[in-house]
């Protein structure tokens, strides 16, 4: 809601590593920005973090962020975890888990940790099942006493999602559920993955903004799922229709995989045997060290594109009021 009210929006990182993830906040500490970081399920049951449980994923990434958000280094960065695309029959119990928490002790503090917004990747679902899932969430929040921030998606890989359909999905999870929903992820024309963004409306941001809040009778952001492809053009004006939050997850890998393909293409001779300097190389600081070098100015650029650099004294300042 800060980002709305002081026209920015908030990237959303698809961190799918830890070494990831403390590039998104050395990218967020370096300007002064809030920064999301965001998982899919691919990401909670991967190897890095759930190694085949996304419950495990879940744990170690919360708690990975909340060690890192509490540390001295990122104590000023206002750090969102959100779930992204979590899809299949895991789906609830996984969400439920997101919106519960789980209690830790850290140095002696007691913390209660959860996802600091949710949503679930509905392109599998019919308007039924979806509003159906999100009243099941809603309830969750409700039975457990917590609050619980959602985003709702239609199909945003099919085109523009029409106004009838933001009434039959958005109006009526709002009216079902009243005051969970913050965010509304409808089609505006960006397709994930690597493709050209040339579909892009903002215009159909704007419409929607304007309907999601009418709907709500409070301002709701856009979330912009697919904009890998957009340039800082198309981001800024997706900022002014009314796109709050923008996911970023292809263009993210294929930076980062390509860092590390160019460190091992650059670094054959050192990680032979009986070279010199093989375990500098081979130990896995070396190769995160290079993408990291690449990465985080990529990553300060999206943020500034954003409009949101600078803007973590004040967001903070929200979070203590
Ligand atoms: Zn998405």
């Amino acid at each position: 809601m800060h980002a709305l009210a002081e026209q920015y929006a908030i990237l959303a990182v698809n961190a799918d590593s830890p070494a990831a993830v403390v590039d998104a906040l050395e990218a967020a500490r370096e300007c002064q920005s809030p920064v999301i970081v965001e998982t899919s399920l691919w990401q909670l049951t991967g190897h890095s973090f759930g190694c085949g449980d996304p419950f495990l994923g879940m744990t170690r990434y919360l708690t990975d962020l909340a060690v890192l958000g509490q540390s001295e280094r990122y104590r000023s960065v206002p750090i969102v975890y959100h779930t992204d695309h979590i899809k299949g029959p895991i789906t609830v119990s996984l969400l439920q888990r997101g919106i519960t928490g789980l209690d830790v002790s850290f140095g002696g503090q007691a913390l209660s940790l959860s996802a600091s917004s949710i949503s679930l990747d509905s392109s599998e679902l019919s308007v039924e099942e979806n509003l159906a899932t999100i009243a099941t969430l809603c309830e969750t929040a409700r039975d457990a006493g917590v609050d619980a921030t959602l985003e709702m998606e239609a199909g945003v890989d099919d085109g523009v999602t029409s106004l009838d359909e933001a009434r039959a999905l958005f109006g009526a999870a709002e009216s079902a559920n009243p005051g969970y929903l913050a965010l509304w992820a409808p089609g505006v024309g960006t397709k994930h993955g690597l493709g050209s963004a040339g579909g892009f409306e903002p215009e159909a941001v704007a419409r929607h903004q304007t309907l999601a809040s009418e709907l709500a009778g409070r301002p709701i952001g856009i979330a912009l799922h697919g904009s890998s492809g957009l340039n800082t053009a198309q981001l800024k004006a997706a900022v002014a229709a009314g796109v709050s939050k923008v996911n970023w997850s292809s263009e993210s890998l294929l930076i980062r995989s390509g860092a590390a393909l160019e460190f091992y293409q650059d670094h054959q001779e050192q990680l032979t045997k009986g070279h010199a300097n093989f375990k500098e190389t081979a130990m896995d600081n070396g190769v995160q060290s290079s993408v990291s070098a690449v990465y985080v100015p990529r990553v300060i650029e999206r943020l500034k594109a954003l409009g949101s650099d600078g803007k973590a004294p004040s967001f903070m300042g929200t979070l203590e009021d």
